[in-house]
């Protein structure tokens, strides 16, 4: 299939061109057609998958089919968890209307708002924006969405993750009752299945991969290790390997630092994304890592999430995540727009039930291994990770202290007053 034949502007088929794309991806195909045809639209998708462009592409070709008047009122916002997904979002909007009479903006807390507001004042048809920001400049009477025609809610399931259920059902009665909605999410849990049937009007349903599947072309390894010997491993693991650049993950902000400081100790050149950073440190790494000044990148799910890194080699899970779909979310880094990746994980004897639970969701065992002087610790414990350190979903639902542990923030909805949301805002 050609992008010609979805019936793509002009304008849009020499965006398309410029940016080198030869041919649709899969999500692509099945949802730009509904999305031109005004459907509402729940697609199933991750990043890596092409579904910005899936959802931008008929969006800008809608706006732009059908000019409004010359003071511009916003006509079609995207929502999106974070700042850097923002940003990335952005960044295609603008490309792809590069040959269009459409001007675009985006706007994020952990920066100023002057600029933000002097470019909404100058007029904008699409507008992108995290909760957070988009609801205080409403707030002081700094932009209007009462105009929108087309709403678009990315990575749903991180939104709900991060506790922006309120702030998305906020954000939703200021807008027109009568507009287009599409909602992308890389799973379907039930919470966000009630989310669409509160914002989808009979929506068609697409799919890019199946549920919850690994992808084939990334090779998934477990290697075996004492838990104090992790950091020793993956430093000769990215020496010995030549890698040039890898994705690592840990469980926690301060988990992150320290092995961030250990990489560069070891002369490694590496940096660490999470959501104590300002957002200038944020943009700094993710840039350093894009040009290959950065080696390793080292995150937080949350900072991770809807990195765009194209072609990206290698992922490490320095720690599991407890919860298994992160997994998925994790590799989906690696092994994108059909280049081979490898996804490694360390596994202590505490992460065994996680490594259960992540093969049961996926669907296969893992090739397990174990390096010289790297062993797994024989006595080690079992047991998974000590309340306070990591926590189960689901002891952290149920728990009222104070703890102010990433992911334990991130899964505790029970919590969910709106200074606990402002501290998870991206
Ligand atoms: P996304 O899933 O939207 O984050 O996109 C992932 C990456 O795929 C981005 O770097 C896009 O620029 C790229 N991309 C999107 N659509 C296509 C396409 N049809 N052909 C090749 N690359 C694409």
């Amino acid at each position: 299939m050609s992008f010609q034949s979805l019936g793509l502007s002009d304008a849009l088929l020499k965006a398309i061109s410029k940016k080198g794309y030869t041919s649709p991806s899969p999500i692509q195909e099945k949802a730009i057609p509904p999305v031109l045809e005004g459907r509402d639209v729940l697609a199933s998708a991750q990043t890596g998958t092409g579904k910005t462009a899936g959802f931008t592409l008929p969006l800008l070709h809608c706006l732009s089919e059908n000019p409004k008047a010359k003071f511009r009122p916003i006509r079609a916002l995207i929502l999106t968890p974070t700042r850097e997904l923002a940003a990335q979002v952005y960044e295609s909007v603008k490309d792809y209307s590069e040959f269009l009479n459409i001007k675009s903006a985006v706007i994020f807390g952990g920066v100023n708002q002057k600029p933000q507001v002097a470019t909404l004042r100058r007029g904008v048809d699409v507008l992108v924006a995290t909760p957070g920001r988009l609801l205080d400049l409403q707030n002081q009477n700094l932009l209007s969405i009462k105009r929108v025609e087309i709403f678009v809610l990315d990575e749903a399931d991180r939104m709900l993750d991060m506790g922006f259920l309120r702030d998305i059902e906020r954000v939703m009665k200021l807008m027109p009752d009568k507009r287009q909605n599409l909602m992308f999410s890389a799973t379907f849990s039930k919470d966000i299945r009630k989310l669409a049937n509160g914002i989808l009007n009979h929506p068609v349903k697409v799919e890019a991969t199946p549920e919850n599947s690994t992808v084939d072309a990334i090779s998934q390894k477990v290697y075996r290790v004492a838990k104090n010997k992790k950091t020793g491993l993956i430093i000769k693991l990215i020496s010995e390997g030549n890698w040039k650049q890898v994705l690592v993950f840990t469980r926690t902000k301060h988990g992150a630092n320290r092995l961030t400081k250990k990489m560069i100790s070891a002369g490694i050149s590496a940096a660490a994304i999470h959501g104590n950073k300002s957002q200038g440190a944020r943009t700094k790494a993710l840039a350093g890592f894009k040009n290959g000044s950065v080696r390793v990148l080292v995150a937080t799910d949350i900072a991770a999430r809807g990195l765009d890194i194209p072609l990206l080699p290698h992922v490490v899970n320095f720690e599991l995540p407890n919860i298994s779909e992160d997994y998925v979310h994790r590799i989906g880094r690696t092994g994108r727009a059909g280049a081979n990746g490898q996804a490694i994980s360390l596994v202590s004897a505490d992460e065994t039930s996680y490594l259960k639970n992540i093969e049961k969701l996926i669907g296969e065992r893992i090739e397990v291994d174990i390096v010289e002087g790297f062993e797994p610790d024989p006595n080690a414990s079992t047991e998974p990770i000590k309340p306070g350190q990591n926590r189960q979903r689901r002891n952290s639902r149920n728990s009222n202290s104070k703890n102010s542990g990433q992911h334990r923030n991130r899964r505790n909805k029970s919590n969910n007053n709106s200074r606990n949301r402002k501290d998870r805002r991206n």
